[in-house]
This record gives C-alpha cells, sequence and structure tokens, in this order.
C-alpha cells in the first residue's frame, strides 16, 4: 500500500492553510525550487477525476486504491492541484503514477508567481469535487491538513516547510540491526543456520559463508555508494549475500 509523498520535490511553502485565500481550507501554496516552473510529481497513483479549465486548471487526483496515512489510517485519498498553464497532457480517466510528473507550477487562475496550490481531502472524489466555503472559496470535499496527508522522504529538499512538520518515510531494513547485515543471511529449510550475532568483530573476514557449491555464482545487483540503511524486497527462497 502507498504513502503518499509531497508531491514538490522542493518544497517550499509560501502560502499556508487557514490564512489569507486559505482561509476555512487546508489548501497550501508550493513554489518549488525557484521563481521558474518546477514539476510536481503524483503522491500516489491515482485516477484524474476532474479537470476545470476555465478557471485555473485544477485537477482532481484520486488515488486507485487505499493509502496509509501518516497516522496509520487507510483510506482513499483525492488531491486537488491548480494554476498549471497547460493541462492538454491530462484527461478524466487518466492514471498517473505514483512519482509520475504529471503537473506543474504555473499561473493560470488568481495566481501571483508560479506555484501550485494544493489540497488534501480524505476518501474519493465526491459531489464535483468541491464546495464554497464560509469565506466564499472554493475548497476540496472532505479537506484535511496536509501533514496529516503526506509523507516526505529523503528525495524531498525542504526549503521552507511554513513550521510544518510532516512525517518521514522510514524504510525497513530486512532484518533487526546493521549487526546481522553484514553477515550472510542464509535463508532455506537447513537445519543449521549460521549465527550472526555471536562473532567478534575480529574473526568476521574468516566465518563469512561462502555460498554452496552447487549454488550459481552470486550476481552482482548493487553497489552502496554510501552508508545508510536500506531495504530490500525479497522473495521467499532468495538468498542474500553481502560483501
Ligand atoms: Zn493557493
Amino acid at each position: 500500500m502507498e504513502k503518499p509523498l509531497y508531491p514538490s520535490p522542493y518544497m517550499r511553502i509560501t502560502q499556508g492553510y487557514m490564512t489569507g485565500t486559505h482561509r476555512d481550507s487546508y489548501a497550501i501554496d508550493d513554489a518549488g525550487s525557484d521563481s521558474g516552473i518546477d514539476y510536481i510529481i503524483a503522491p500516489f497513483t491515482g485516477i484524474i477525476k476532474k479537470i476545470y479549465p476555465s478557471d485555473a486548471n485544477e485537477v482532481w487526483l484520486e488515488s486507485l486504491e487505499p493509502v496509509i496515512y501518516p497516522d496509520g489510517t487507510v483510506d482513499y485519498m483525492t488531491m486537488l492541484f491548480a494554476h498549471d498553464n497547460d493541462v492538454s497532457n491530462l484527461f478524466v480517466g487518466k492514471v498517473i503514477a505514483k512519482g509520475e510528473r504529471f503537473y506543474e507550477e504555473g499561473t493560470k487562475g488568481n495566481a501571483s508567481g508560479n506555484h501550485v496550490h494544493m489540497e488534501c481531502g480524505k476518501g474519493k472524489f465526491t459531489g464535483s469535487g468541491w464546495h464554497q466555503n464560509n469565506s466564499g472559496y472554493w475548497s476540496i470535499n472532505n479537506g484535511k491538513n496536509p501533514t496529516e496527508c503526506l509523507w516526505i522522504d529523503d528525495s524531498i529538499t525542504i526549503l521552507n516547510s511554513n513550521g510544518y512538520t510532516f512525517k518521514k518515510i522510514v524504510e525497513e531494513t530486512p532484518s533487526s540491526s546493521t549487526e546481522n547485515i553484514e553477515e550472510p543471511i542464509i535463508d532455506d529449510n537447513e537445519e543449521e543456520t549460521p549465527s550472526v550475532t555471536t562473532e567478534s568483530d575480529s574473526n568476521r573476514e574468516e566465518t563469512t559463508t561462502k555460498p554452496e557449491e552447487n549454488e550459481p555464482p552470486p550476481k552482482l545487483i548493487f553497489t552502496c555508494q554510501k552508508d545508510d540503511t536500506y531495504a530490500i524486497e525479497l522473495k521467499k527462497g532468495q538468498k542474500l549475500y553481502l560483501s
């Protein structure tokens, strides 16, 4: 299940929610890396439910599947984006993959300077997608605080979070500690499983278990470029060797 990712790779929130033209809504404006036109990536795999070209080229993207909210809630999510100058690449019913560049900042509609206006809504697209709020602004149905909808990770550069805190996606490691990762992990039906915790650092080299003779030689799939914690998806029966 997907965790919706903050859709601007350079977070620079120039107007927060519940203020100015965002009164009575959880809308935020993001102006990206600079004054030029930055792209917006799909926060989740979704389908375009509505485009409103006569105003600010508003686009509603509804998640194809339920997503995981930062508090652990699982539900559909709908997002509204506005101000792209040209949405001729989009149409209702188009499916956008998570991470795909599908929208851009712009100035279409009531916008000063290139930015994207975005709002999160809990659940699926409903009704016409939005309603006029008590301050007279059109805002997404079932609007929800973006910090309670969107996650961040290391791919997001935070230039100005406007004081908001977004929950970070923490990658899960295949074993519980880096200590274990340094040893080959043998995962099969053999009775004996090499101990991975009792060897001292001094004889770690010598105790490295070699792949069995009848196994195909290990295939290089990844060379680690920097110290970090990595997640890896393994299929049942696959073996992992590290050197
Ligand atoms: Zn706005």
